[in-house]
């Protein structure tokens, strides 16, 4: 885990152009903590703004159509998207996967686009709290994941990973470090088979649902966790930058 922690702020549906100020703010505090690589994925209307505000941290896309153009009414594509600044794609969402019924073929489709765009993918996975209680959790994960990753040659230098139990997301109730560490060793696991040794080690696996502030160093610094993917507090950039901070100075273990 020789790279920088990552840090990406999923504004979700949120965010007018009022909120460039917030960019803005988030881009000054990146780049006086340069331990910790900082990326912002606004709504699309906000992309092209953002991406002209900013000057160092990452900007990307929520989501992409599969296709590279054509009569897809109200969608857009992944180089679309590049041209309007995002470097990155978040594909497979579970409020994607779950809101608008997409599959994991779907996702993998996808993600193939973004990467055929010459954009990175972070690739989102996670049980819901019924899968997790029947002790399902890992085979749940193990199979989505190896349905939705993309297969193409050089998908995994491009590739990073957010473990997001879905029953964490917004609700206050983040995974405790040793099952995020236990769900991530069986991710590792599973890339290293996919991509094979090196380019499996390299791929950096997130973790997201209800980081804050408060609880980031102890998660930031579980084993296997290479940075976070945060919805709700990376909305001000008091509370996002104090998540990115956290993961410039992890706990000792
Ligand atoms: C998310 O939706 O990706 C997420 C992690 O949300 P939150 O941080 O609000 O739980």
């Amino acid at each position: 885990m020789a790279e920088r922690p990552y840090i990406v702020g999923n504004w979700k549906m949120n965010g007018t152009r009022a909120m460039l100020s917030e960019a803005r703010a988030i881009d000054r505090a990146a780049q006086r903590h340069m331990k910790v690589e900082v990326a912002l994925a606004p709504p699309y209307t906000l992309i092209h703004a953002v991406h002209r505000e900013v000057e160092q941290i990452g900007v990307g896309a929520q989501d992409c159509h599969p296709g590279t153009d054509g009569a897809f009414t109200g969608d857009i594509s992944a180089s679309m998207l590049a041209d309007a600044g995002a470097k990155f794609v978040i594909v497979g969402h579970s409020e994607r996967r779950m809101g608008h019924g997409e599959s994991n073929e779907l996702v993998r489709q996808k993600a193939q686009a973004a990467l055929s765009a010459s954009m990175r993918v972070i690739m989102c996975c996670g049980e819901d709290a019924e899968t997790r209680k029947a002790g399902r959790a890992i085979q749940f994960v193990t199979e989505q994941l190896t349905a939705s990753l993309p297969e193409m040659a050089d998908a995994a230098e491009k590739l990073t990973v957010a473990y997001e139990p879905i029953w964490a997301i917004g609700t206050g109730n983040n995974a405790t470090p040793a099952d995020i560490t236990e769900m991530h060793r069986e991710i590792r696991a599973l890339l290293v088979k996919l991509y094979g040794e090196e380019q499996g080690k390299a791929v950096r696996i997130l973790y997201g649902g209800s980081v804050k502030p408060e609880n980031a160093r102890e998660i930031l610094s579980a084993d296997e966790v290479g940075g976070a993917l945060v919805g709700g507090a990376s909305l001000t950039a008091d509370s996002f930058m104090g998540i990115a901070l956290a993961a410039g100075d992890p706990l000792d273990n």
